[in-house]
C-alpha cells in the first residue's frame, strides 16, 4: 500500500537510481525464477538481473559449494597468485566449453564488471594491432566507463554529452535500415576508401543480439561476412557476449550459431553463475601481448565466483541437454510472441531466451511493464526509446513457471493498446 511505499521512499531517500522506483518494496529472498518481497509478494522473474542470473537465484548446488568453501577457509582474495579455485575453474572452462567447440583462447580475468572487461578488450586490441580506431555499431551497449561509453551508441546511456573518449567510428548494425538492407557493403566501402574519414580500426566490436539496444539481431550470414571483413582489414573481431553469452541464446557463446571464431570474446554477468561479479576476456593466444602490470586491478578474478562458476559449467554444460532445454523454452516464448505480433502488430524481437516485443509507442511499453509488475511479473524494457519489452527469464525456469509468466505477459500486452 501507499504507507509502505512512502516509508520506503523515506528510507531510501539517498538512493539515486532507477529500478528501485519500479517496485515499492524491498526484495528479500529468491529461488530460481521466483523473487519475494517484504510485502509478501512473489514475482516471477523475467529480468534475471539483466542476464546476470542465467542459472536462476540461489542454485542449491552452487550455494552449498560456496558455503562449504567459505566454511573451510578457502582463499577469498588472491589477486594474480594461483589458487585452487581459479585453477579448477580454468580447467573446467577449457574442458567443457573451449575444447568441445574447438576454440583456443587464453583467459584474462579483468575487473569484475562487463564494463571492465570491454575496456580491457579495447585496450588489448589497440596494443596488439598498434592501431587506435575502433568500429562499433548503432544501438550498441558496451559499458559505462569513458572508453566503453565511446563504443556505446545510445545518447541517453552516455548520460553526459561529449564525455566519451574518442577513437570510435560508428557503423550501421545488421538490421539498422530494416531486414532488407545489407549494411556490410557500406562498412566495406568506408574501410576500403582512404578518403572515407575512417581510420583503419584496431577492432570491430559487436553484439550478436543487442540487449540494451532493443533486441536487434544479426544473422549468421551477416556475422560470417563481418568476420571476413574484419580479417580483410586487419581488424580484430571482438564479440561482446556480456549479455547474450553464458547460454542466453541457447548455446554457451551467442556466436556459435554463425560458426565464427572471434579474436576476442568478452564475458561477464552470468559467468560466475550465481550473481557474484566475475568478468573475463578470451583472447587468441597470439594476442597475449601484455607485460606484467600493464593492465592490472585489485579485483581481477574472485575466488568465491570461481567456485560457483566452475560448478555452473560442470552442472549445466557437460552435455547438450541444457542447451536443448533452453532452445525448447525459447520456442515457447517465440510462439507466444508470434501470436502477440499477429494480434497486435507489435514486432517480435530477439533470439533464444532474450526475446521481446516492440511497441509502437514507448508509453504503451511503460504501461505494459507497470501492469506486469502489478500482475507479479518482473521485466525490463530496452531499445532507443525503451519501447521494447524484454523477456529474460532464468534459463533454468521451470516449464510451468515460464508458462504462467508468459500467460500473465500476454494478458497484459493484449489489454494495452498502442
Ligand atoms: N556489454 C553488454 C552487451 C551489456 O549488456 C552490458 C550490461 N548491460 C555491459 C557490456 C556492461 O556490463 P556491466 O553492467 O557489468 O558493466
Amino acid at each position: 500500500g501507499t504507507d509502505v511505499q512512502s516509508s520506503l521512499y523515506e528510507k531510501y531517500e539517498s538512493e539515486v537510481r532507477s529500478y528501485c522506483r519500479l517496485i515499492p518494496h524491498e526484495l528479500t529472498k529468491a529461488t530460481n525464477a521466483y523473487v519475494h518481497t517484504s510485502a509478501g509478494i512473489r514475482y516471477i522473474d523475467f529480468f534475471s538481473g539483466c542476464g546476470a542470473l542465467n542459472y536462476g537465484h540461489n542454485d542449491p548446488d552452487m550455494r552449498n559449494a560456496l558455503v562449504e568453501y567459505i566454511s573451510g577457509d578457502g582463499i577469498a582474495h588472491s589477486l594474480d597468485f594461483h589458487s585452487e579455485s581459479k585453477g579448477a575453474f580454468i580447467k573446467e572452462f577449457a574442458d567443457k566449453i573451449l575444447l568441445p567447440r574447438g576454440l583456443d583462447y587464453k583467459i584474462q580475468f579483468t575487473g569484475p564488471t562487463g564494463t571492465n572487461a570491454v575496456e580491457a578488450a579495447l585496450k588489448l586490441a589497440r596494443k596488439a594491432t598498434g592501431r587506435v580506431n575502433v568500429v562499433a555499431f548503432t544501438n550498441s551497449f558496451h559499458g559505462v566507463s569513458l572508453g566503453s561509453l565511446a563504443a556505446t551508441a545510445n545518447q541517453h546511456h552516455r548520460g553526459v554529452s561529449g564525455i566519451a573518449l574518442s577513437g570510435v567510428s560508428r557503423a550501421p548494425y545488421a538490421d539498422y535500415f530494416g531486414r532488407e538492407v545489407d549494411t556490410l557493403p557500406w562498412l566495406e566501402q568506408m574501410l576500403s576508401d582512404p578518403s572515407s574519414g575512417i581510420d583503419p580500426p584496431a577492432a570491430i566490436i559487436v553484439e550478436t543480439v543487442q540487449g540494451e539496444g532493443g533486441l536487434n539481431c544479426a544473422s549468421a550470414e551477416w556475422l560470417r561476412r563481418l568476420r571476413a571483413l574484419a580479417t580483410r582489414h586487419g581488424a580484430l573481431l571482438i564479440v561482446d557476449d556480456v549479455q547474450a553469452g553464458c547460454g542466453r541464446t541457447g548455446s554457451f557463446f551467442s556466436f556459435e550459431f554463425a560458426e565464427i571464431v572471434p579474436d576476442i570474446v568478452v564475458l561477464a554477468k552470468s559467468l560466475s553463475g550465481f550473481g557474484i561479479p566475475l568478468a573475463a576476456v578470451l583472447l587468441r593466444p597470439e594476442l597475449d601481448v601484455w607485460q606484467a602490470a600493464e593492465h592490472n586491478g585489485t579485483f581481477r578474478g574472485n575466488n568465491h565466483a570461481f567456485v560457483t562458476a566452475r560448478l555452473a559449467i560442470a552442472k549445466f554444460w557437460s552435455d547438450s541437454s541444457f542447451s536443448a532445454s533452453v532452445e525448447a523454452k525459447s520456442r515457447a516464448v517465440g510462439a507466444v510472441l508470434d501470436s502477440l505480433q499477429h494480434r497486435t502488430g507489435r514486432l517480435r524481437k530477439g533470439r533464444g531466451l532474450m526475446q521481446g516485443l516492440r511497441c509502437q509507442k514507448a508509453e504503451s511499453a511503460a504501461e505494459i511493464q507497470r501492469r506486469c509488475l502489478e500482475a507479479g511479473l518482473l521485466l525490463e524494457r530496452s531499445g532507443p526509446h525503451d519501447e521494447v519489452l524484454k523477456l529474460m527469464p532464468p534459463l533454468t525456469i521451470e516449464d510451468e513457471v515460464l508458462e504462467e509468466g508468459l500467460s500473465r505477459f500476454s494478458e497484459v500486452a493484449l489489454s494495452v493498446r498502442d
